[in-house]
């Protein structure tokens, strides 16, 4: 490395960056217009989060990087879903029930001027339920003059209310030490299963697509109800199935079966659903309708699975009622459409029939051992210096930028550093993407690669 121009500070320090883990997950709850959203954006140091919530604009955004005092969480969003027809009570618990559920630690947020209200009390019930870690944040203390208000929250029973003007900034750094001192390093749900344990899989799709009625079939018995009304079932949220000779977790399947009909925010309160049930997954098995066109929903569920580096199989499922026609079309579509994820295994199923039920196993196993390759370095290095003799990257103001050398910094997903001697294109970037991909496979896999640039 030293002789590269790098020095190995740099190095230790790009590889450690890189290679991080999966990421502990920080749940932002409480009852709308407390101040949820402007408290992520304050954590996030970002605008984003907040969007126009103009009736009919879609929030399927809901999990955000952020970082404090140098440690990086995850947090999760419940700001995007207004009351709708199942009245507030009801709502906020839904949506406060499934950020939990995904949660390491949760921040509740009250609005100290406003004072506990009923539905404030309604979620410190289920707060004291799941148990998890909680920080109670009393926002809207913009001055000195509000934090007697503040202190009324302590009749909450969860302890030390924070104040905080999540508008000014005043009081959050605060608070988030004290995140920090709860929130876990590495997510409860630890990627670190014992050897030969379940590992958990994330049916996810969006509604109607068939993931309960293939719930059904591959857990061979009735156990999910299709069609089921309104919040009857509360069982236990995640199923152990056996298939192909050892036994999976389906995480998150209450959500499948709860049948929840909402108006407003229904596609955010879906889209939360899935973040919850991605974020305590290993793998997400994505089904989609192949009946019907690849639509935008689709894509975004897809995304949502990638972009939390989770390893991925597509189902198209309904294959039952696709004539040769549909079929063909189908595989333009999948082309032009789910071209950037290619890499993810197929299988064509069919929940009614049971169509190729078997083949979802196997899948599912290529793709988790894609997630968990670990390219030795020689080897990686090997391959590096033979690809950029051969394809070098192309001339810029005169320059040649080169990659020096590289390692894999971490798995699931697999995590590359590469070092070079001057800006790697992006088109470069994905060129050397898909060389890995054909020389290691990484088969069901996202891969990230970070590039640093000698100085
Ligand atoms: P959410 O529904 O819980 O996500 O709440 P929002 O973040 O959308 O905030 C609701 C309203 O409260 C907005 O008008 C915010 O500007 C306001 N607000 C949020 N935090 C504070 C604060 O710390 N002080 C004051 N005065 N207003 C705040
Ligand atoms: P979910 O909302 O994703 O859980 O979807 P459901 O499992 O409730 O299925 C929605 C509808 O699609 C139901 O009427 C199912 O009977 C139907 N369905 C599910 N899988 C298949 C399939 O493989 N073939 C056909 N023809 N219909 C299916």
């Amino acid at each position: 490395a030293a002789e590269e121009g790098f020095d190995v500070e740099d190095v230790e320090g790009a590889i450690e960056a890189a290679g991080h883990g999966p990421l502990p997950v920080l749940a932002v709850v409480g009852r709308p217009n407390v101040g949820k959203s402007t408290l992520v954006n304050r954590i996030i140091g970002r605008r984003e989060a907040v969007v126009e919530d103009r009736p009919g604009v879609t929030r399927d955004r809901v999990t955000y990087e952020a970082e404090w005092a140098g440690r990086r969480f995850k947090v999760v969003d419940t700001g995007g879903w207004e009351q709708d027809v199942l009245g507030i009570d009801a709502s906020v618990a839904a949506q406060a029930e499934y950020a939990i559920e995904a949660a390491d630690a949760v921040v509740f947020v009250v609005d100290a001027k406003v004072g506990a209200t009923d539905t404030d009390e309604a979620v410190v019930r289920l707060l004291r339920k799941a148990g998890k870690p909680v920080v109670l944040c009393a926002n809207k203390v913009d001055g000195p003059s509000g934090e007697a208000d503040a202190a009324y929250l302590w009749s909450l029973g969860l302890g030390e209310p924070h104040p905080v003007s999540a508008l000014h900034g005043r009081g959050t750094g605060d608070m988030l030490d004290a995140v920090l001192e709860v929130l876990p390093t590495a997510p409860v749900q630890s990627f670190g299963t014992a050897v030969g344990g379940p590992r958990r899989v994330a049916l996810i799709g969006r509604p109607n697509v068939g993931k309960s009625s293939l719930l059904n079939k591959v857990a061979g018995e009735e156990r999910v109800v299709v069609n089921e009304l309104a919040g009857t079932t509360r069982d236990p949220v995640d199923e152990m199935i056996e298939l192909g000779g050892r036994t999976w977790k389906f995480v998150d399947t209450a959500g499948i079966r709860k049948r929840v009909h909402l108006q407003q925010g229904a596609d955010y309160y879906a889209s939360l659903r899935t973040a919850a049930a991605v974020e305590k997954a290993e793998v997400a098995v994505v089904l989609i309708d192949a009946s019907e066109n690849i639509s935008v929903q689709d894509q975004r569920i897809i995304t949502m699975a990638v972009e939390a580096g989770r390893a991925m199989v597509i189902a198209y499922n309904k294959w039952d009622t696709l004539d040769e026609e549909r079929r063909y079309y189908l595989d333009r579509e999948i082309e032009t459409e789910l071209g950037q994820v290619a890499w993810a295994p197929r299988v064509n199923v069919s929940a009614r029939t049971g169509r190729h039920m078997e083949k979802l196993v196997p899948a599912i196993e290529t793709a988790l051992a894609g997630w968990e390759t670990r390219v030795p370095t020689g080897r990686l290095n090997a391959f590096l210096g033979e690809l950029v003799s051969a394809h070098p990257h192309p001339v810029r103001g005169g320059k040649q930028p080169r990659i020096l050398f590289g390692t894999q910094a971490g798995t699931k997903p697999p995590r590359f550093v590469l070092f070079a001697s001057g800006f790697i294109e992006a088109g470069y970037r994905r060129f050397v993407e898909r060389r890995l991909r054909e020389e290691f496979g990484f088969e069901g896999t996202p891969i990230h690669i970070s590039v640093r640039v000698r100085e």
